[in-house]
């Protein structure tokens, strides 16, 4: 698609975001079929991130409300039963823009949209809430990212400490809004018990979240990598075996219960 065409950049009402790509039938961000937009820009370096082109804040494109809101309503008779999934990169890096476009759908003529953002949370700022609350007001579902349980595995693996994410995951609570926390789930790195049982002591407190997806690691972005003429971390890493992973999922179920007493 070529945002670089969006008749609506010079006029929009409102703020203007940065985005990568839209995808039209996205099936697995977000409940039903939903239009998807992911963000240009993410502070985090995951070791397994399936789009490195995300990366940089400077690339990607312009885009406007309008333009997006046309795409979504020229083929709103597929989005029944879901709506629009903002993604990314790191959505959180650009709240005014997504605000305005989450209000946008919410405020449809032909009907209201469900709205659901796909975020890490580290780009939310506990020191400047006000500045993610518009967006928050106007935010159904939130899919959160938690990458790892233990503080130093979290740097290892994402280059980030997980403060904000928690702090994130806590507004989220706070605010009751309904969250499904993701988890991918990496050999050698992310797939033990004791590292599941202690992600669920840490979203155990969080009464909001009505699901948890434990995805599987795999390897099918690795030739994004070398596209990009980057080095893959992980290169040594076989693909999760699936097989092993209602037992992980029992452990994070475990550690929530142990958390809520
Ligand atoms: S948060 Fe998402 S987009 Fe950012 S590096 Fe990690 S996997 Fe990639």
């Amino acid at each position: 698609m070529a945002f670089t065409e969006d008749p609506y950049l010079a006029t929009s009402a409102y703020s203007l975001g940065r985005l990568h790509s839209v995808e039209t039938m996205g099936t697995v961000d977000g409940p039903g079929i939903r239009f998807v937009a992911f963000t240009q820009g993410c502070p985090m370096r995951c070791a397994y991130c399936h789009n490195p082109d995300t990366w940089d804040v400077n690339a990607g494109e312009p885009v406007s409300v309008e333009y997006l809101v046309e795409q979504f309503e020229s083929n709103r008779s597929f989005y029944k039963t879901g709506g629009v999934t903002v993604s990314g990169g790191e959505p959180l890096l650009q709240p005014e823009f997504l605000a305005d476009f989450f209000q946008a759908m919410h405020e449809q003529p032909r009907g209201r949209v469900h709205t659901c953002l796909d975020s890490c949370g580290y780009a939310f700022d506990p020191s400047h809430p006000e500045r993610f609350d518009a967006l928050l007001r106007e935010t159904d579902l939130v899919l959160l990212d938690i990458k790892h349980s233990d503080p130093e595995g979290h740097r290892r693996l994402t280059g980030r400490s997980f403060e904000r994410i928690l702090a994130f995951g806590d507004e989220l609570a706070r605010r009751g809004i309904k969250v499904i926390i993701r988890h991918v789930v990496v050999p050698g790195i992310t797939d033990t018990v004791e590292e599941c049982e202690e992600l669920g002591r840490l979203i155990g407190p969080w009464r909001n979240v009505v699901g948890l997806e434990l995805l599987p690691y795999h390897t099918m972005g690795v030739a994004k990598y070398e596209q990009l003429g980057l080095a893959y971390r992980l290169a040594d890493v076989p693909p999760m075996d699936k097989e092993r992973i209602p037992e992980l999922r029992r452990a994070v179920l475990r550690g929530m219960k142990r958390a809520r007493g």
